[in-house]
């Protein structure tokens, strides 16, 4: 290092004093090249080390550690499966057992000196540890833990492992801490009691206790959600202030001849939703909502009223969907409506071949509903005037799809409304974190006459049973969806069970409990064509069954069908399961969803199986809000909701199931702000702005905002 130059948080770490070569690779791959990298480098989590003991001296009850040498190990396939070793300190025996963990024969060998950390228990004359913690002692010099500690614990990697993430941090936290430069004013800090930031990242990096950590680790959550929030208000206040769409009108001679189109009439909750996008167009400020309804609650109708809404006055609309197959559909449902209308639907994949001829028509204005998959977004693609462009299925399109859509705005300044459809019920928190420039209605509740699917959870020893339920039902002539994980059957490292694949149930089910029913593959490698071809001799009833991955998930609607049957169902989230059973039942006969789940895992040899909580959730509920409300509580928001694209990836330190409340905080702080300063122009906001944009800039697609 130049001695001349001054440490700084952009030093590189090779010119920090104090950092051994040797870790000096492993945090490069971790992405911690310089000094304020390495610093934000957050703990997963933080740990207490017991104080180390003597075997002799351990007593049954407690958390206890302990060293000493593995002299034998064995394993134990009958019920429970588990791993065993014994562990000799000063001729005192410890006895260690790792349940279903068969996998841990690799990781421990006789002859290895280990430090173990656990609840001790009575086993026989001596005592027992189920499932420890343990650390393998390279160096026959390793300090004993002299006094209990908490430590944190690092997200590592092969080369670099968390101990040593900590030395290097420990090592250069102090050169650090008066370098960090606190984005948040004064008022904010004391009005939640926060720590500076500063103070933040001492107490997370080098906790004296556990509240320690905590009040650390809620300053940088808090800040994380503070910044993502600033950016989505910042978002909606430059569209709702800087953008102009067509305001639409609505006259009750359109209105009466918009609901003629319906061979229902829309169900209160659909009318409610009506309204209020109704409400939403007739104004020149650029509608932004989101409209939530459950698999099979009637988004359509509601779509198709703003899209003739939209063409009543002149302008087009158009609907995005996420796959060719949902487009199609789409469009073949909206021409069926629409059937002896002026109204010119057109549709445009990226397979079609009188593509030409259509994009004439959209750009000459001629088509009045433009229905598509991303082909709709690409550049060429010009609209005469388009007043709404509707997106189904949000979880698979983000932000940028939005923005794409908003830039078809044909003269400078205006830009169509915009409405996203999803079925996947996101609680109105999470939704306003993730979309929070949306504005959110919801659909509750079916239709009239269709019946709930009844789901059941079946464990994996009654597999036979399920499978000749199947083979009454399609002799009786209904039809069925089978869901695996995968094409392919592979292993599982830590089971003893198999994961069947596609082809490998098509064969066993054809050569036994599906003998001589008709039944076809159905999976993403197969070529488009191929899978057309399937699908219509599945809707034509030729085939009974599909064996399918989940690419059946969203939207296909093939009424005969009534049975789901889902292999493996704890591969799949609450999300997928539920839209899966959402492909049955949605004919005149009611549908049934039978989870074929995998053998539950024993945490103690005294535990009885435990039923999977999260599959327990999907056969009491079916309301899909109360299932991902659960979901949430369960796994947190990683669980229910592909927040890929939505900023939500990028939270690193706040987890939204647990820090609801202080979401809820950061949401109002960001507000109020905003309103004050709408694009953070103030010097001393300067620092906040350049944290925000760098953390969520892209994802929010902020960068167009400048
Ligand atoms: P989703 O919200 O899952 O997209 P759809 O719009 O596909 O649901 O509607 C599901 C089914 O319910 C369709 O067959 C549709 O015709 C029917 N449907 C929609 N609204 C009504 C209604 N108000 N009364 C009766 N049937 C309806
Ligand atoms: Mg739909």
């Amino acid at each position: 290092m130049p001695a001349d130059r001054p440490i700084s948080l952009t030093t590189k770490i090779e010119d920090l004093p104090g950092l051994a070569t040797r870790n000096i690779l492993g945090l490069r791959e971790l992405g911690l090249a310089n000094l304020g990298k390495l610093i934000a480098h957050i703990p997963l989590r933080h740990e207490r080390l017991e104080a180390e003991a003597p075997v002799e001296e351990l007593e049954a009850g407690h958390i206890v550690s302990a060293r000493g040498e593995i002299s034998a190990t064995r394993v134990v396939l009958r019920r429970p499966q588990r791993f065993e070793a014994a562990m000799m300190d000063n001729g005192r025996r410890l006895d260690l057992v790792w349940f279903n963990a068969l996998y841990m024969r690799d990781k421990i060998k006789p002859g290895m000196r280990l430090r173990v950390q656990g609840k001790a228990t009575r086993y026989g004359p001596g005592l027992q540890i189920a499932n420890p913690k343990f650390e393998i002692l390279h160096d026959e010099a390793e300090p004993a833990q002299a006094q209990s500690r908490i430590r944190p614990v690092y997200p590592a990697n092969e080369r670099i492992k968390s101990q040593a993430i900590e030395q290097a941090i420990g090592g250069v936290l102090d050169l650090a801490l008066p370098l960090l430069k606190d984005h948040l004013p004064k008022s904010l800090v004391d009005k939640h009691e926060l720590p500076s930031l500063p103070r933040a990242y001492e107490l997370i990096h080098r906790p004296q206790n556990e509240g320690d950590a905590e009040a650390g680790r809620r300053r940088l959550a808090y800040d994380e959600l503070l910044l993502l929030q600033l950016g989505v208000q910042m978002k909606r206040a430059h569209l709702r202030e800087k953008l102009r769409s067509p305001a639409l009108a609505l006259t009750d001679a359109i209105d009466k001849r918009i609901r003629a189109r319906f061979p229902f009439t829309l169900t209160a909750s659909q009318n409610r939703a009506v309204s209020e996008i109704a409400r939403d167009l007739s104004l020149s400020t650029p509608t932004n909502r989101l409209l939530q309804g459950d698999v099979g609650s009637g988004k359509t109708a509601v779509a198709l009223y703003a899209m003739l809404m939209a063409v009543a006055s002149g302008h087009q609309a158009a609907l995005m969907a996420p796959t060719e197959l949902l487009a199609e559909q789409h469009d073949a449902t909206i021409r069926e409506l629409l059937r002896d209308s002026k109204v010119d639907v057109r549709l445009l994949t990226g397979s079609r071949t009188d593509r030409d001829a259509t994009l004439a028509d959209i750009a000459s204005g001629r088509a009045g509903i433009v229905i598509g998959t991303h082909a709709l977004l690409q550049e060429h693609v010009r609209f005469k005037s388009l007043a709404l462009a509707i997106i189904d299925e949000q979880h698979r399109f983000g932000v940028h799809q939005r923005a794409a859509l908003r830039a078809k705005a044909q003269d400078a300044g205006t830009t169509p409304h915009v409405i996203v459809m999803t079925a996947t019920p996101i609680p109105r928190t999470l939704a306003l974190t993730m979309f929070g420039d949306l504005d959110v209605t919801v659909i509750k509740g079916l239709p009239p006459g269709r019946a709930a699917v009844k789901t059941r959870s079946v464990p994996r020893p009654k597999r036979a049973e399920v499978y000749s339920f199947l083979r009454q039902r399609l002799d009786k002539g209904e039809q069925a969806f089978v869901v695996v994980p995968a094409i392919d059957s592979r292993e599982q490292t830590d089971s003893a069970a198999t994961v069947t694949g596609v082809r490998a149930l098509v064969k066993e089910l054809e050569g036994g409990a599906l003998q001589s029913v008709p039944i076809a593959p159905l999976h993403g490698r197969m070529k488009s064509a191929a899978r057309a071809e399937t699908m219509h001799r599945f809707r034509a009833g030729e085939i009974r069954c599909l064996v399918a991955t989940t690419i059946v998930e969203v939207g296909v609607d093939v009424p005969a069908a009534t049975v789901m049957i889902v292999e493996h169902a704890d591969h799949f989230g609450l999300a997928q399961l539920h839209q899966l059973r959402g492909r049955v039942g949605r004919g005149k006969n009611p549908g049934v969803c039978i989870l074929i789940a995998d053998e539950p895992l024993l945490v103690s040899p005294t535990d009885s199986p435990l039923p999977n909580p999260r599959l327990e959730l999907l056969v009491q509920t079916t309301d899909g809000f109360k299932l991902a409300e659960g979901d949430w509580q369960l796994r947190g928001s990683g669980g229910f909701f592909d927040t890929r694209q939505s900023g939500l990836s990028s939270l690193r330190v706040a987890d939204l199931s647990r820090d609801r409340e202080l979401l809820e905080l950061a949401r109002r702080d960001a507000r109020e702000w905003i309103e004050r300063s709408p694009s953070l122009s103030l010097p001393e906001e300067a620092l906040v702005l350049r944290r925000m944009m760098k953390t969520f800039g892209t994802e929010l697609g902020l960068v167009a905002v400048g």
